[in-house]
């Protein structure tokens, strides 16, 4: 079985010898375990910024989709789909309380579990809904907008009846923001960012939801209005400073410089957080409930990047930082 193990703690751009592909043989599951093959592993910007000296030598974490191809489990026969925190391998022997409750699917592809159904569609859901309380009207702008999650908030947005407007890295993304029904979909390489929002939102912006950070922000708060709501999901720009080391509820306050001028005068609700502590199990079932729905209504539309093979993986997650991924980042193995 193939399995990335940390070679290195990253320092600045993941680089290629920070990881390597290993074999591995793995026992026969014992007596409660069972063997899971994987079939889709997730792609996320949030493993980049985890690591700690501990994990040099272990393998590479994230979350996967797999089956059960041997079991010793009677609660989980051969055949049993398992959402789980295995990390960047092919096989695995594991304990069924180290998986992870499986959204219902209904008769959405597997790879929707880690994607639009799983971590990023809830902290969308949750994320913009909770944090922002987007009232019918008000102006949203969303960072990182063609990403899994940012497409996502967009197309909420839209429900609510608020006008967004969006930003991504490359004009086929644009596109696409606008065929998802986005007002504006600006590619932030090409525009001088404090004029398209002077032009997009005159009367200022009332909800913002990023998932970059940095100088972007610092730009997008000087346009918001008295009492506007500031969800920040990430801060992704910043990931490879080193300076960022956790989950972004757990980040220094400096590295989300607020002017003085806007937090004196504006009133501004801000908040980080992080989703899979934030809200409950119930919770997720029902934010579940709702975007299924909205998919089958055809509301929210969801695109996925899939990268095929584990020995690709690493180069799908440096893809992560140059944009390369169009909605959710996956790996099918
Ligand atoms: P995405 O699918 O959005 O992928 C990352 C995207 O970020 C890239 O495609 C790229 O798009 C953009 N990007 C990369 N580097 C930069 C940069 N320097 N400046 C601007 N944009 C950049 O990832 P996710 O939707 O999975 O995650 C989005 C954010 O949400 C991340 O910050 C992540 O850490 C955070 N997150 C937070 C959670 C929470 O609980 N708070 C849970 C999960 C994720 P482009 O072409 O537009 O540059």
């Amino acid at each position: 079985s193939k399995c990335w193990k940390v070679k290195k703690m990253f320092d600045g751009i993941p680089k290629d010898d920070d990881l390597e592909l290993v074999d591995e043989i793995l026992p026969d599951p014992k007596d409660g375990e069972m063997l899971i093959e994987a079939l889709y592993l997730s792609v996320d910007p949030y493993m980049r910024i985890v690591l700690t000296e501990s994990h040099i030598g272990g393998t590479m974490i994230g979350e996967q989709i797999s089956r059960v191809i041997d079991s010793r489990d009677e609660h989980y026969p051969v055949g049993t789909i398992v959402r789980n925190f295995a990390g960047w391998r092919h096989k695995t022997i594991i304990k069924h309380e180290n998986t992870r409750r499986m959204p219902d699917l209904g008769d959405f592809p597997l790879s929707t579990a880690l994607g639009v159904m799983g971590m990023p569609g809830l902290t969308a859901y949750f994320g913009f809904l909770e944090i922002c309380k987007p009232k019918k009207g008000e102006v949203v702008v969303i960072n990182g907008a063609a990403g899994a999650i940012g497409s996502l908030v967009g197309q909420i947005a839209k429900i609510k009846g608020c006008k967004v407007i969006g930003f991504a890295g490359d004009d086929e993304k644009c596109k696409w923001m606008k065929d998802l029904g986005f007002d504006f979909a600006y590619n932030y390489k090409k525009v001088i960012l404090d004029d398209v929002l002077k032009k997009s939102a005159p009367d200022g912006i009332d909800c913002f939801f990023d998932n970059v950070g940095g100088d972007f922000s610092v730009t997008v708060l000087q346009h918001m209005n008295s009492l506007g709501r500031v969800s920040i999901c990430g801060i992704i720009s910043l990931y490879n400073t080193n300076k960022v080391h956790s989950r972004p509820n757990e980040q220094p306050k400096d590295l989300y410089p607020i002017p003085s001028t806007v937090m004196d005068s504006k009133q501004l609700i801000i908040s980080t957080y992080d989703v899979n502590k934030k809200w409950s199990d119930e919770q997720w079932k029902e934010g579940e409930k709702q975007i299924a729905e909205w998919i089958r209504e055809g509301k929210i539309r969801y695109r996925e990047t899939i990268t095929d093979g584990i020995e690709n993986m690493y180069t799908a997650f440096q893809g992560l930082f140059v944009g390369s991924n169009i909605g959710k980042a996956l790996v099918k193995c």
